[in-house]
């Protein structure tokens, strides 16, 4: 058995929780504010995800950058590849809020979508 230590993201409170773990079985939690964090703990320790939020280019926009978030938490370990990723997607405007910019984000199932609109930038005379 070995003690871990998880900060709790689920919630701004971010309460630090100590696990007594057994390989990836939980034995024992403390620290935790609310029945969320052993969820949390257990995630952690057989599938860990985290929500990605990032910003994308866009060309012709009143914004340079877009907002954007996954839809539904990435795999842990997928999260910078799908970063480095949408570092390299540039949009047109008009942008529209929800817009889906990366379907299935490198085979994980996941749809990166817009937070916000982007106008298209009036054209100079
Ligand atoms: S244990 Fe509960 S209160 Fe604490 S950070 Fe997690 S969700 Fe928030």
């Amino acid at each position: 058995m070995e003690e871990r230590e998880f900060i709790c993201v689920t919630c701004p409170v971010g309460c630090t929780i100590r696990a007594t773990v057994e390989g990836s079985a939980l034995v024992a939690v403390r620290g935790q504010a609310c029945r969320r964090g052993i969820a949390f703990v257990q995630e952690e320790l057989t599938a860990p995800t985290r929500a990605l939020t990032t910003t994308v280019r866009v060309d012709g926009g009143t914004l340079p950058l877009v907002p954007v978030r996954s839809a539904e938490p990435l795999p842990k370990g997928m999260v910078r590849d799908v970063a480095a990723r949408l570092r390299t997607v540039r949009l047109s405007a008009p942008v529209a809020a929800q817009q889906v910019v990366l379907e299935n984000a490198l085979g994980s199932g996941v749809t990166i979508v817009t937070t916000r609109a982007v106008p298209r930038a009036k054209e100079a005379c």
